[in-house]
């Protein structure tokens, strides 16, 4: 007996909307038909564990087929299948007024960016099929004793056909008639490309073209303690198979409470740059492939790691708005940072050296952390290690008690020296070393970052880059070493020299007699300020307003064989000292440099 029903919806069609509101990613329907088998599969699996079901469970594979020359798509599977009343309850009704349910609530809004999160939510995964069917039937026979096999279909309108069929076993075979525009879905190549994307840890074995699609039981949903190391490994291939290299370490996530969550997070070697990686993070509902951006699920530091995240209680339905409001996203947000933070902690604590050795590939990452994330900071703000140019790495703490009684300056203020490239500033680094000060290497893409945030943390120390004063500037002890010039004599110097150096300021200091006579400095607020307006690209208006110290080293043997001189020889020498100072610090181009050239074969001539 056949039988002939109208679906009861408010609105005409909904198929029209379906397919308008799903268009970006019409290759969900397969995750959806198949994570539905899956569905069917385990119901029947916890109806036996019950007692409910006392029948042969048997091969529980589900297949996937295709019909290129009927054009056809097949889910099969052995699960609890459903009765012709079933498919009346669940198929007609439940998923229709889901559909109303739908409509009602997002009359007024524009969905076309929601994608495919909102078919799950509402039950609507079974339609998602006719995004790119012409037809779809469904032949299944209930897992019920003396159950009667049935038969539904659908052309995409709101009549549909249920009769009774023929089908020896249990389960469910849902039949796609692919529609002239969704013909790219009739290729082979395709659908497993898009069951290897959603498919491929589904808790129950799947088929496709006679090879295995999945691993049924991935590592995140197993017990850490019965994991090795090696597992680890193989699933990071398996999950990254063109990754070179293998992570440094890995931490396993595994919560039940207030919220549902597991995983597997990877630690990549990141050296000192941020290279778009095409291994993501990937985030999984059930074992069910959602998506690769993870960016409001875990702290945008966090993105730089790998591997899985599983949690069923993220909202996959919702805007990013509304995500990033959502309380279970903020908890799962700081429940993987603390997580991060305690990993790293405990593997500073039990092994320095080889913490100290994976420091140059996590560095980065930590430090965007520690930039980002002020409850990051604090945890981190212990195991960050800073990286002295003789190769010693200190944290924090350890490096104030380090140079604590030598850097210390007149206002009781640590100095932090650093240089962010050490060739450069080799003569300053000099300088440094000749007092036995220490010098910090910060070269590092987020290191000056990095430096304005420990300074605002911590007010015990001031950092500067080892360019940005005369050293005994730079750590003022407030104990100048005394002058050999008159007060006439150097207000001759400034004379001298006040021409050369036109807009920047200029002072007479009395500096040991083997530092340079002329030195050019950029004070440390200055550049800082420099810095800030590139990166806000104010650059080219900084640029234009170069602003520097010079300082006439009053002590040098130079500077007196100057003040001695005639007055021709004085502009020479002083124009020749400046120049080599403007040199030093790659200030000296184009004629000026000619100039000097020129000026220096002269010199040497005259000799
Ligand atoms: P959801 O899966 O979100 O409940 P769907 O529209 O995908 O919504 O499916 C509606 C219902 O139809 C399911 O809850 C289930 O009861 C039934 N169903 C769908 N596919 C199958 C299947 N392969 N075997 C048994 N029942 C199914």
């Amino acid at each position: 007996m056949q039988e002939t029903g109208s679906i009861s919806i408010h609105t005409e069609n909904i198929f029209p909307i379906i397919k308008r509101f799903l268009y970006s990613d019409h290759e969900i329907f397969l995750r959806e038909l198949v994570s539905n088998a899956v569905d069917a599969t385990q119901k029947l699996k916890a109806l036996a564990s019950i007692g409910e079901f006392n029948g042969e469970i048997g091969e529980t594979k589900i297949s996937i087929s295709l019909d290129e020359e009927a054009k056809t798509i097949t889910v099969s599977d052995r699960g609890i299948g459903m009765t012709a009343e079933d498919i009346k309850k669940y198929i007609n009704q439940i998923a229709f007024s889901g559909a109303t349910e739908f409509l009602e609530k997002y009359k007024d809004k524009d969905l076309n960016n929601s994608k495919d999160q909102l078919i799950g939510h509402f039950g609507l995964g079974f339609y998602s099929a006719f995004m790119v069917s012409e037809k779809v039937r469904i032949v299944t026979l209930s897992h019920k004793e003396g159950a009667q096999a049935a038969e539904w279909e659908c052309d995409g309108s709101t009549e549909f056909k249920i009769s009774p069929a023929q089908r020896a076993d249990r389960g469910t075979d849902i039949v796609l008639h692919i529609s002239e525009e969704s013909k790219e879905f009739l290729d082979k190549g395709r659908i497993r490309g898009i069951l290897t994307k959603y498919c491929k840890f589904l808790p129950v074995e799947i088929e496709f073209d006679g090879k295995k699609v999945n691993n049924p039981a991935p590592i995140w949903t197993k017990t850490p303690a019965d994991l090795k190391d090696e597992d680890y490994l193989s699933f990071y291939k398996e999950l990254y198979p063109e990754a070179y290299e293998d992570p440094l370490f890995w931490i396993h996530l595994n919560v039940d409470y207030p919220f549902n969550l597991t995983g597997v997070l990877y630690f990549p070697k990141i050296r000192n740059e941020f290279v778009p990686s095409k291994d993501k993070i990937q985030l999984y509902s059930r074992q069910v492939f959602i998506t690769e951006e993870v960016k409001d699920i875990v702290p945008e530091f966090l993105t730089l790691l790998r591997g899985v995240i599983d949690s069923p209680d993220i909202p996959l339905n919702v805007s990013r708005s509304f995500l990033q409001a959502d309380g279970n996203v903020k908890k799962i947000n700081s429940y993987i940072t603390k997580k991060v933070g305690d990993k790293l902690n405990d593997l500073f604590k039990a092994d320095r050296k080889a913490f100290e050795e994976k420091w140059e590939n996590i560095n980065l990452f930590a430090k965007f952390g520690m930039i980002t994330d002020e409850k990051f900071y604090e945890k981190a703000i212990k195991f960050a290690l800073l990286d002295s140019l003789d190769g010693k790495k200190s944290t924090l703490e350890e490096y104030k008690e380090l140079v604590r009684v030598n850097q210390t300056d007149k206002n009781s203020q640590i100095i932090f020296l650093y240089t962010n490239e050490p060739v450069k500033h080799h003569s300053f680094i000099e300088s440094a070393k000749k007092r036995s000060y220490d010098v910090l290497k910060m070269e590092g893409v987020l290191d000056s970052h990095f430096i304005n945030h420990v300074e605002k943390s911590d007010k015990d120390i001031r950092w500067q880059r080892v360019d940005a004063e005369i050293i005994d500037k730079l750590v003022d002890k407030g104990e100048a070493a005394a002058s050999i010039l008159s007060e006439d004599e150097k207000t001759k110097l400034q004379d001298i020299f006040k021409s050369l150096v036109g807009e920047n300021t200029l002072s007479i200091e009395s500096l040991p007699v083997d530092e340079l006579p002329v030195l050019i400095t950029m004070p440390e607020f200055m550049r800082r300020m420099k810095e800030m307006a590139k990166t806000s690209g104010m650059g080219s208006f900084m640029n234009e307003n170069p602003y520097f110290n010079v300082s006439i080293n009053a002590n040098h043997s130079l500077i007196s064989k100057i003040l001695k001189a005639d007055e021709q020889t004085q502009t020479r020498l002083a124009k020749q000292a400046y120049d080599l100072a403007k040199l030093s610090q790659s200030l000296l181009s184009g004629a000026d440099l000619t100039a000097f050239v020129n000026r220096s074969v002269d010199l040497m001539a005259a000799e």
